[in-house]
């Protein structure tokens, strides 16, 4: 169980950031300490010869003051302030014979490892340095020899011990500290990644709830940095936008329900007629004609969502070519002229010369054919339904206009969703779907369409689509 949620952890994106800001800490403070420690050191060392260089000086001073003897009782006296072990002080002849020193029991060693005075013979210098390593002890020593005035010469070595029991501590203390830190920085990092990603962790609850059927919930818009808080506020839309998609499938659902029923309660019904109240031929063909008519209804209203579907998918395989839409008018209204005779309303175009668009033929004569038959449906009689077409800032306009019932400004906005109709409109035949087919087949070729009308003062539909570039 433990290892599991281990294992779970060890996947995790806190523990990713944590890791990953221990490491950066903790290597970051490495090399902090690191940098301080090798610049404590070269300032000690330096610090170190510039006593010993001091030291010589004093010598020569010594030395041009007090002559030789002067130099001896100062050897003597540095031993027995320092420690014959702790220093040691050698003077040499200008032809290399020991005229005085301290007591060299403990430096025995020296004269074997010790370059210095045959350095300083050597070169040109007035005094050389050397790091010496005591044998069998942990410290170095280090010495200088040089020139003190009259060809004399003066090697002084002095043991490291002390500074290095500096160092040393400085390196006892930092080990433990540099545990302590990478700790906090562990610590430091978990929270810091907690808190960044709790945005996330709410975010993905909120999902598990919807999941489980809480619709309704949203994330907290909170103050928890500016990505986290695009995402909750993308999330939140993201969600509203589903629910809004789910609630039109609903009604679509439920109206396609209601528009079904209706005719299919109508053909059963004339089905149990003609079973048992018909007797005669002529009855028998006046119902099935009336089925038939359902049939044609609904089979129609079926075709035209699968239309509407197909274009609003996008996947709709248009057949492209130029057309000119005042064509397409003309045609239509050669087609309507009948019925809009019938109903005593007057089609009056007015439609300018270039209005070629890239269009799906078929498609453009079910847009024109759709709006064309809504605003004589719409009319009442001794009314006049004008289509105009023209080109105005490089696109092609299409307006139908009519002196109809016009809509009302609560419907307007909806008037083209999916079987909406107006209330004023329920007793004339239709389904609610032409202008979803519209809306749908002008959006697929790139345009716009916006209604606008006053109650009762007529309707206006204006179509915008983009004018074909040879036209
Ligand atoms: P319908 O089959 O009902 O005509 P549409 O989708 O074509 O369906 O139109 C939706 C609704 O918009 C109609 O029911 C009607 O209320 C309103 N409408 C459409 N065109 C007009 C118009 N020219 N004048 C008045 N109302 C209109």
């Amino acid at each position: 169980m433990l290892l599991k949620k281990m294992l779970k952890l060890k996947g995790t994106l806190a523990f990713r950031l944590t890791l990953w800001y221990t490491g950066i800490f903790s290597i970051s403070s490495l090399a902090a300490f690191l940098a301080f420690f090798l610049l404590i050191r070269s300032v000690i060392n330096e610090q170190r010869d510039d006593e010993l260089l001091k030291d010589l000086k004093e010598f020569s001073i010594m030395l041009s003051t007090g002559g030789v003897n002067k130099i001896k009782q100062a050897v003597a006296w540095e031993a027995g302030s320092e420690g014959v072990e702790n220093v040691f002080l050698r003077v040499f002849s200008a032809d290399g014979e020991e005229l005085a020193g301290t007591d060299m029991s403990a430096w025995e060693w020296v004269y074997e490892e010790s370059r210095s005075l045959a350095q300083l013979k050597a070169g040109s210098a007035t005094h050389v340095f050397e790091t010496l390593n005591a044998p069998g002890q942990s410290h170095q020593v280090r010495v200088i020899c040089g020139y003190i005035g009259n060809g004399l010469m003066l090697q002084f070595g002095e043991s490291l011990e002390e500074d290095e029991d500096f160092l040393r501590i400085y390196k006892n203390v930092f080990t433990p500290l540099m545990m302590i830190v990478t700790l906090m920085a562990a610590l430091t990092g978990w929270m810091m990644a907690k808190s960044a990603l709790a945005g996330v962790e709410e975010i993905t609850h909120t999902a598990l709830e919807i999941s489980k059927g809480a619709f309704d919930r949203r994330v907290t818009i909170k103050d928890r940095g500016l990505e986290i808080e695009q995402l909750a506020t993308t999330f939140n839309f993201m969600l509203d936008r589903i629910n809004t998609l789910f609630k039109e499938m609903k009604e679509t659902n439920n109206n396609i329900a209601h528009d079904l029923r209706s005719p299919l309660a109508r053909m059963r019904g004339a089905a149990e007629m003609a079973l048992t109240t018909v007797t005669t031929m002529e009855e028998y063909q006046a119902i099935a004609a009336g089925m038939v008519e359902d049939c044609d209804r609904l089979m129609g209203m079926i075709n035209t969502m699968l239309d509407i579907a197909e274009a609003e998918s996008g996947i709709v395989d248009l057949k492209l070519s130029e057309v000119d839409i005042a064509r397409v008018i003309k045609n239509a209204c050669d087609l309507f002229m009948p019925v809009a005779e019938n109903n005593s309303v007057k089609i009056m175009t007015d439609l300018a010369d270039g209005c070629f668009i890239n269009a799906d033929p078929r498609m453009l004569q079910r847009m024109v054919g759709n709006l064309l038959d809504n605003a004589l449906k719409y009319t009442p009689p001794q009314g006049t339904v004008t289509i105009s077409a023209a080109v105005e800032n490089g696109q092609v306009i299409l307006r139908i206009s009519d002196t109809g019932i016009g809509i009302s400004e609560k419907d307007l906005p909806r008037i083209f969703d999916k079987f909406y109709r107006c209330d004023a409109s329920r007793t004339l035949h239709g389904s609610g779907l032409g202008l979803s087919l519209v809306k749908a087949i002008v959006t697929t070729h790139g345009g716009q369409i916006v209604a606008s009308s006053h109650s009762g003062g007529g309707s206006i539909f204006a179509v915008t689509l983009p004018r074909s570039s040879s036209g």
